[in-house]
């Protein structure tokens, strides 16, 4: 650290990104990345939109905002377009939550809340799961704290149902839910359809997970248009070019071939269910998964060393966390067919 910086960083965790080793070629399993690329089309906007690089894009994205309103049913004035859905994330712990109103999360989720609840600085809670890695909806009813909750669950893959959603929604109507919806397309029910209900409501998405966009960094804050203008306003203060022109063509251009996208994530759950009644049969427990990960452990094995020699000896990468709950666990994206069948292979062979 420089003698300049700032002591307010003093105790900064940053968020440690998932591994893009560039030594040898690697089956990727670690970082809940698609293994399709982008449809054709897709692809194609993005050359042609190339040719308009000296022109600042449009900073309200409006005819991605408008086409993306279109395809999940609600208004244009309910949608804010991002760079990632961490960007959603990011303005919105700033916007709903400080030093003395705190927000609460789960203590097994997606490691990037509590490093940018830092640098917001921003308390924060983290609320145990339940021994099964269940969210009990009871430490969130009433809470009347910012809640953000991601549904699935990251890592465990855990999906809420949309009726306990509900409920925490109905009974903090003065702070804000934020339902993390990275990775609904894989088979929970997205809470969209409440946001007209409840004003308290911020959906988060993403093109980085079922639109196989994780290079092009997309994403959506969706809740009602009095939220989004806010949204709207700390963005237009620190970023208002947050969205690329080329990225943003790629977006309109995905919307427009969503049943491939479709296609996919069908194949993924497919995948996915395949790959976890394996590993049953290999006496692994698997935490059921609506996501396009699988969190995953043996008796026979440490998480720590099965991650290792995946590694190192058969070159498949999978996600390892420190973390004591999940350190003999590991989370498993699914990929092709081809990539599991690869990936069980490998773990008969280490278990042997
Ligand atoms: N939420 C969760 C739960 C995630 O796992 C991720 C991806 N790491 C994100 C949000 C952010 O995704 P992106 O910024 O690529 O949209």
């Amino acid at each position: 650290m420089s003698r300049f910086f700032s002591e307010k960083f003093d105790s900064l965790m940053p968020y440690t990104p998932g591994e893009q080793p560039k030594d040898k070629k690697y089956i990727k399993l670690n970082t809940n990345e698609s293994p399709f690329p982008p449809s054709p089309e897709t692809l194609a906007a993005a050359e042609a939109e190339l040719k308009r690089l000296q022109l600042y894009p449009d900073p309200d994205c409006s005819e991605l905002g408008r086409a993306y309103a279109d395809l999940i049913g609600v208004r244009a004035e309910q949608v804010m377009i991002t760079n990632g859905s961490d960007e959603v994330l990011n303005l919105a712990f700033l916007a709903y939550a400080d030093e003395e109103a705190p927000l609460i999360m789960p203590d097994i989720t997606y490691g990037f809340y509590t490093s940018v609840a830092e640098y917001n600085r921003v308390s924060y809670e983290e609320i145990p799961l339940k021994d099964d890695f269940t969210i009990d909806i009871n430490d969130y009813v009433a809470a009347h704290k910012t809640i953000v909750i991601p549904n699935p669950n990251a890592p465990t893959g855990i999906a809420l149902e949309l009726e306990d959603i509900e409920k925490i929604l109905a009974s903090n109507p003065d702070n804000m839910v934020i339902i993390d919806e990275a990775y609904v397309d894989f088979g929970a029910e997205s809470a969209v359809s409440l946001i007209d209900k409840y004003e308290n409501l911020l959906v988060s998405q993403t093109f980085s997970k079922s639109r196989s966009m994780a290079g092009a960094r997309l994403g959506v804050a969706i809740a009602n248009e009095n939220v989004i203008q806010d949204l709207n306003t700390l963005r237009y203060a620190c970023n208002p070019y947050n969205v690329n022109r080329v990225t943003a063509a790629l977006g309109v251009a995905a919307i427009k071939t969503n049943s491939y996208y479709e296609n996919n994530c069908r194949t993924i759950a497919e995948n996915r269910e395949y790959t976890a009644d394996r590993l049953k049969e290999m006496d692994f427990q698997v935490i059921p998964s609506k996501s396009n990960f699988l969190l995953a452990k043996s008796d026979r094995i440490s998480g720590e060393e099965l991650y290792r020699r995946l590694k190192d000896e058969k070159g498949i990468l999978i996600r390892h966390f420190n973390k004591e709950r999940i350190k003999e666990y590991n989370r498993i994206t699914i990929g092709t067919r081809e990539d599991m069948d690869a990936f069980l292979k490998a773990v008969e062979e280490v278990l042997v």
